[in-house]
C-alpha cells in the first residue's frame, strides 16, 4: 500500500512538472516572439528613417553637383546670409531677382516643409556649424562624436518621449561638390563634416496583446490536455495497482498483499517488540456447497464471508486477505494468544450467524468456517513462513476436530 501511494505521488509529481515545463515553454516562446516583434519594429523604423535620409542625400548631391541652384527671391526664399558667393544674388530684371540655394540651405527648406506637413523632422547639424541654428542637440552631438570614431549610423526609439518617436542619424561625408563652400573650413574629400538627423513621428507599435492572448490560450489548452491526460493516467494506474493487490471477487486484499503485509508487520513487531497473531480461516465443506448450489452461489458465499472478516476487525492495523480459493488469512499486530483466539471466535460466530444454508455441512446445516491461530510471542524470532505453517497446522486440527471451531497452534502439532 505504501509503495502504491508513493508511486501515485511520483506520477502526480511528474504530471505537475510536465505542466510547469509546458508553461515555461509557452512563456519562453512568448518572450522570444515579443523580442522578435520588437526587433522587427525597430528594423522597419530604421529602414524607413534611412530611406528618408538617403533621399535627402540624393537631392543634396544633385544640388552640389550643379554648384547650387537659383530660385526667385520671394516670401518663402530669402537670400542665405551664410553663403559667401559673389554670385549669390542675380538680378534678372526689375521684378525678378534670383538667389542661390546651396545643399545646406536646401536641406533646411525641405526640413521646414516636412515638419509642417508630416511631422517628420530633419536637422542638418555639425560640430563646426556655419549657421548657428545648425548647432547639434545633446543627442545629435553624441551621435556626431560616435561618427568620428567610425559609427556608420545610429537609430533608436526615444522612449523618454510620450509618442516614442524614432531617432535616426547618419554622417554627411564631404564630397567633391561640397568643397566649394566647405574647403575654407579645412575639410577634404571624405571627411565627416556633420550629419543629418531624421526624427520619425509616432509609428504604430506592434500589438503585443494578440501575442500574449494567443500564447495564453495555447498555454491553457496545453495545460488542460496535460492535466486531463494526467488524470486519466492516474486513474488507469490506480486501477492497475488496485488490481495487483485487491482480490477481484471479494474486493479484499489478495495473497500478494498479504505477503507484503506479513513481512512488514513482522519487522515492525520485532522492532517494537510486541506479539502478533495470524489466523488461517477456511470455509467448511465448500466443495460440497459448490456442488449443491452451483459455482455462482459459491462466489456469493465467498463475498459474504470476506465482508464478515473485514467487519470483524476493529483495529486500524488489523488486516485480512483472501489467501486462495475458500481460504482467508488475518494478521493481528500487537495481539496475544488470548486476543487472537477471541477475534477468531468472533469471526466464527459471525459467519455462523450469516445463516447461509448449506445442507451438506452437518450437523449445523449452514455455512461455517474453521480457524487455526498462530502467535509470534514477544522476543521470539518466528519467520513469516513458520507463522503461516503453524496457523495451517492449527487449522488442520480444527478440521480434524469436527470443523466450525478455532484451534491455537501448539508445538506438538508439528512434531
Ligand atoms: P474442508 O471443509 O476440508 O475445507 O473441505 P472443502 O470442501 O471446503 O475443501 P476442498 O479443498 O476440498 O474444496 C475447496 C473448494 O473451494 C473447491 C473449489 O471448488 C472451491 N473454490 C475455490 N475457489 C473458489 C471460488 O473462487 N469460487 C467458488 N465458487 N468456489 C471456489
Ligand atoms: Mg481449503
Ligand atoms: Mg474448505
Amino acid at each position: 500500500m505504501v509503495v502504491r501511494e508513493k508511486e501515485l505521488e511520483r506520477m502526480k509529481g511528474k504530471v505537475i512538472v510536465s505542466g510547469i515545463l509546458w508553461m515555461c515553454l509557452v512563456c519562453l516562446s512568448l518572450a522570444w516572439n515579443l523580442y522578435s516583434a520588437q526587433k522587427e519594429h525597430e528594423t522597419i523604423a530604421l529602414l524607413t528613417a534611412r530611406s528618408f535620409f538617403d533621399q535627402v542625400l540624393i537631392a543634396r548631391r544633385w544640388n552640389a553637383e550643379l554648384g547650387g541652384v537659383y530660385v526667385p527671391i520671394g516670401r518663402k526664399v530669402t537670400p542665405n546670409p551664410y553663403l559667401k558667393d559673389p554670385l549669390r544674388d542675380i538680378t534678372i530684371n526689375e521684378t525678378l531677382t534670383l538667389t542661390k540655394v546651396n545643399p545646406a540651405f536646401m536641406t533646411r527648406q525641405i526640413a521646414e516643409i516636412a515638419a509642417e506637413e508630416k511631422g517628420l523632422k530633419f536637422h542638418i547639424t555639425s560640430l563646426n556649424p556655419i549657421r548657428p541654428e545648425n548647432v547639434p542637440s545633446p543627442r545629435e552631438e553624441v551621435a556626431l562624436r560616435s561618427f568620428e570614431s567610425g559609427t556608420k549610423e545610429v537609430g533608436y526609439f526615444l522612449s523618454d518621449e510620450d509618442s516614442a518617436p524614432f531617432f535616426y542619424m547618419a554622417p554627411l561625408q564631404t564630397e567633391k561638390g561640397c568643397l566649394k563652400c566647405h574647403a575654407d573650413q579645412g575639410y577634404k574629400e571624405g571627411d565627416i563634416r556633420g550629419g543629418i538627423s531624421v526624427t520619425l513621428p509616432y509609428l504604430a507599435s506592434f500589438s503585443s496583446l494578440s501575442l500574449i492572448v494567443g500564447h495564453l490560450l495555447v498555454g491553457l489548452v496545453g495545460l488542460a490536455a496535460i492535466l486531463n491526460f494526467g488524470i486519466k493516467l492516474h486513474r488507469a494506474y490506480n486501477r492497475i495497482l488496485h488490481q495487483a493487490v485487491i482480490d477481484a471477487l471479494t474486493e479484499i486484499p489478495n495473497r500478494r498483499s498479504f505477503s507484503e503485509t506479513i513481512m512488514r508487520e513482522l519487522d515492525r513487531c520485532q522492532r517494537e517488540n510486541f506479539s502478533l497473531a495470524v489466523i488461517m480461516c477456511d470455509v467448511d465443506n465448500f466443495k460440497a456447497y459448490n456442488d449443491t448450489y452451483g459455482h455462482a452461489k459459491g462466489d456469493d458465499c465467498l463475498v459474504q464471508v470476506a465482508q464478515v472478516l473485514k467487519n470483524s476487525l476493529h483495529r486500524s492495523t488489523d488486516f485480512c486477505a483472501r489467501y486462495g480459493g475458500e481460504e482467508f488469512v488475518v494478521i493481528l499486530p500487537n495481539t496475544s494468544k488470548k486476543g487472537g483466539l477471541h477475534v477468531a471466535e468472533r469471526i466464527r460466530r459471525e459467519v455462523e450467524n450469516l445463516k447461509v444454508v448449506h445442507e451438506e455441512s452437518l450437523p449445523l446445516g449452514f455455512v461455517s468456517m474453521s480457524f487455526g491461530v498462530s502467535i509470534r510471542e514477544i522476543d521470539a524470532l518466528t519467520a513469516h513462513e513458520q507463522l503461516i505453517k503453524q496457523a495451517d497446522a492449527a487449522l488442520y486440527l480444527a478440521k480434524k476436530n469436527g470443523r466450525n471451531r478455532v484451534e491455537v497452534f501448539a508445538e506438538r502439532m508439528i512434531a
